[in-house]
């Protein structure tokens, strides 16, 4: 299903001042994939050229540069495809503006009938950037989706609000990696934290719930290999699911929960105890907001890291 909603994009020929704006999206599209961009889009006949971009490619007998002429055709309120007509001079356009290859960069999909006139010019390279393949290039990279939130204002909201981005809250929050191999657990379904705990009696004769280790692992064999190790007799090993941690009512969950321990009959090490801490801190940013800018400049007057925070650093304003 199409995330981003490329109608958003005003029609070409429909005047108003925006004609221009899915050509200015392919020229901060390519700028982003790291194209420099050689001649910009402009008003007017265009005689078949669009943009022209330049590519600089390091090989082991050096850098070549290869210039490329990007066609733009945005028919996706329509939704036909780019046809065998509408790109009527590919091979002059480029070789009389100094290029190497073609681009289509289309919101709609290329015919098979164009596809196949391209690839029988065998003296120039070409690409085609159909609407699904611009959407994954734009919303895969963090610089891309900052131009998939300028140009598709609506669509973007809207797949945010259904794929959250972490918060920037902490400079070098780097996430969760599993104690035995290492991995990135922060994301994805595959990790757990887990807790070793007893009920004992303490120097005053009161019962009380000791947790010994608590830790974060791949689910399967790494948190095998760490019963082995951190396992010992009459310890009990309990576990959630990152996953279900990264959201924001158990997060809290969890919060709440721990203040009850300590202050109820629960007994931490200090190594459990800075380990929930570290947790604690590493999903934040998974269920925080971004801060405002009045925010930011609240926390750089009030000058001082908060001591929670440890070493984790100051907001990436
Ligand atoms: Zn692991």
């Amino acid at each position: 299903m199409a995330l981003l909603d490329f109608k958003e994009i005003p029609e070409a020929h429909k005047g108003g001042g925006q004609q221009d704006t899915f050509e200015l999206l392919a020229r901060d599209f390519f700028e982003a994939m790291g194209y420099k961009i050689v001649r910009g889009p402009g008003r007017g006949a265009d005689g078949g050229c669009d943009l022209i971009i330049e590519e600089t490619r390091t090989g082991i007998a050096g850098t070549t540069n290869v210039k490329w002429l990007v066609s733009c055709k945005h028919k996706a309120h329509s939704g036909a495809a780019v046809l065998k007509t509408d790109e009527a001079e590919v091979k002059d356009s480029v070789e009389s503006n100094g290029c190497q290859g073609f681009i289509g960069f289309y919101s709609t999909l290329p015919s098979s009938g164009l596809i196949q006139k391209v690839q029988s010019i065998f003296s120039i390279d070409h690409q085609f950037f159909d609407s699904a393949r611009i959407e994954q290039i734009l919303l895969s990279t963090k610089h891309g989706r900052k131009i998939a939130e300028r140009y598709f204002q609506n669509s973007y909201a809207l797949w945010t609000k259904e794929y959250p981005t972490k918060a920037q809250i902490f400079s070098d929050a780097d996430g969760l990696r599993c104690v035995n191999c290492g991995d990135d657990i922060t994301e994805g379904r595959k990790g757990i934290v887990v807790s070793w705990e007893k009920f004992r009696d303490n120097e005053a004769g009161q019962r009380e719930r000791h947790v010994k280790h608590f830790y974060w692992c791949c689910r399967g064999e790494c948190d095998r290999e760490l019963k082995g190790k951190y396992g010992e007799a009459g310890y009990v090993d309990g576990w959630e699911d990152i996953h279900d941690l990264r959201i924001p009512t158990i997060y809290i969950r969890w919060v709440v929960g721990l203040l009850n321990h300590l202050y109820g009959g629960y007994r931490y090490s200090s190594e459990a105890f800075e380990a929930q801490k570290e947790m604690l801190l590493q999903l934040f940013p998974n269920v925080a907001r971004n801060l405002t800018m009045g925010e930011v400049e609240r926390i750089n007057d009030l000058g001082a890291i908060p001591s929670f925070l440890g070493g984790l650093g100051y907001p990436d304003a």
